[in-house]
């Protein structure tokens, strides 16, 4: 990470191999109170664990290379010791749990619930590993979460991945059509509940990823719920799971947009006390 003058101010671009170095800058500019360098390190590391939900969707876009694939974590051969820095978006978990001290160490609190959120994603055992910087093969030179902090992240995931559970139950799986659904009236019994049995077959393949079957990303609600509503706007042609004859029509589609974009808002707002944070002024 370092910092680069742009225009009339200063903007960090992250780096993850500098992070050491923005670490301890963090630290002396709150130490000795250096006001702007501490500001321009907060907002840079603000991109990479955001505040907000759109923040969140350009850091997840960023994320994903050109032809739509997202590279989950789950997929590095062992990323505590392999970080793979050679695309600069590609976050290993193991900065999350160095942002997470940090963040305590300078009371940065706001970064707080995304990297928590984003540790929580890994396996629980990977969260209690800890990280070893590649450097180093003393195991003593780990960087683990505290406790307080491995049972926050522990807790949170369990209660996002309950939400998940709910929203699915509540608002998919026997989800009725729209009230302007354009099959409502077809005289056709089949073709009645096209949209109805579009919600089951996005259920199911929600259920799959849900257990890591299809995009392994076991443990990321935000995602799934997204999923559902842009499974909808997929055709197989482009990788989409459903077929064409599977979509559902604009309204049911549209109905099923805006609740997936209240339970996402929702979601975030309740990131914070999911994690037993008490961040001020979060969204
Ligand atoms: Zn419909």
């Amino acid at each position: 990470m370092c910092l680069k003058s742009r225009s009339n101010s200063s903007t960090l671009k992250y780096d993850p191999q500098e992070f050491e170095i923005v670490s301890s800058l963090l630290q002396l500019s709150t130490k000795y109170r250096v006001e702007r360098l501490r500001e321009d390190l907060l907002r840079g590391l603000s991109r990479v664990w955001p505040t907000t939900l759109q923040g969140w969707e350009f850091r997840e876009s960023d994320a994903t290379n050109g032809s739509g694939a997202y590279k989950p974590r789950s997929h590095y051969p062992h990323p505590m010791y392999v970080l793979s820095f050679s695309d600069s978006n590609t976050i290993s978990y193991t900065q999350q749990s160095l942002i997470i001290n940090l963040a305590r160490q300078t009371d940065a609190l706001e970064l707080l619930p995304s990297a928590f959120y984003d540790l929580s994603r890994c396996s629980a055992s990977e969260i209690a590993t800890g990280y070893l910087p590649s450097k180093s093969t003393n195991r003593s030179d780990g960087h683990h979460l505290t406790d307080a902090d491995l049972l926050c992240v522990l807790r949170g995931r369990e209660q996002a991945s309950r939400f998940l559970s709910t929203f699915i139950v509540a608002e998919l799986e026997s989800r009725e059509p729209s009230p302007n659904c354009v099959y409502r009236s077809d005289p056709e019994a089949f073709r009645k509940r096209v949209c109805q049995a579009v919600f089951e077959a996005t259920t199911f393949e929600v259920l799959r990823d849900v257990n890591g079957v299809v995009l392994h990303r076991s443990s990321d609600p935000l995602f799934a719920l997204m999923d559902a509503d842009m499974m909808q706007a997929r055709t197989g042609a482009e990788g989409g799971r459903l077929n064409v004859l599977q979509r559902a029509c604009e309204p049911c589609r549209m109905d099923l947009s805006a609740s997936v974009d209240a339970e996402r808002e929702a979601m975030w707002r309740k990131l914070p006390s999911w994690f037993g944070l008490d961040v001020p002024g979060w969204p």
